[in-house]
């Protein structure tokens, strides 16, 4: 079992390093982001209340996003670990998967936490937007996805670096580059 959190400013490339270490230690990633923008595109009421959050840039309330958390953490498939990509992203969404783990007696293994300046995050946001005609990846939206990162998740830092779980990792590379320091910062705690 390897419990990994993932969690980084917008357009760091959470997903993308998300999908390839789940790959990589044979376990699901499991997205928050993508979660919603399944129910969004398939026209649930989860998509529904989901895209009136998301669309502004703003976080989906605890009542939706946690239980949505919770169902998916009790699945089989998660028995064997995970990476969790885009949850926890406050700190009361941390207090919440800490009981929740600590029911199913599995705890965290590592909190990775991608790192680029913001001139960076803007590039791949413009080349995301190109690519993928995401409703949020607009430019006013996509500044104020940065401060609502900045007061909600940025504290995540300290709460999990003093658990002894953060591993900061920089993010500025290609894929490969961020990929590559991922690992050394799981080999470094004998995860990989
Ligand atoms: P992401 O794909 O991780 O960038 O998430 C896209 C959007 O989904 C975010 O800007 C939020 O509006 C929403 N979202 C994703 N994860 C969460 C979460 N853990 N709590 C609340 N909202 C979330």
């Amino acid at each position: 079992m390897t419990a990994i959190i993932l969690f980084g400013p917008p357009g760091v490339g959470k997903g993308t390093q998300a999908a390839w270490l789940a790959e990589f230690l044979g376990v699901p990633a499991i997205s928050t982001g993508q979660i919603f923008r399944a129910n969004i595109e398939d026209k649930t009421e989860l998509g529904k209340l989901a895209a009136r959050y998301i669309e502004h840039g703003e976080l989906v309330p605890d009542s939706v996003t946690n239980p949505m958390v919770q169902a998916r953490l009790s699945a089989p498939d998660v028995k064997g670990g995970f990476v969790l990509d885009g949850y926890p992203r406050s700190l009361e969404q941390t207090y919440i998967l800490r009981d929740a783990l600590a029911k199913e007696g599995i705890e965290i293994d590592a909190v990775l936490e991608l790192v680029a300046d913001e001139d960076k995050l803007i590039q791949r946001l413009m080349t995301r937007a190109a690519e993928e005609n995401r409703s949020d990846d607009r430019e006013d939206v996509f500044r104020h996805r940065l401060e609502v990162y900045a007061e909600r998740t940025e504290p995540l830092a300290t709460y999990y670096a003093d658990q002894d779980l953060l591993d900061v990792v920089d993010a500025s590379g290609n894929k490969e580059q961020v990929a590559a320091e991922m690992l050394k910062a799981l080999k470094a705690r004998k995860l990989a």
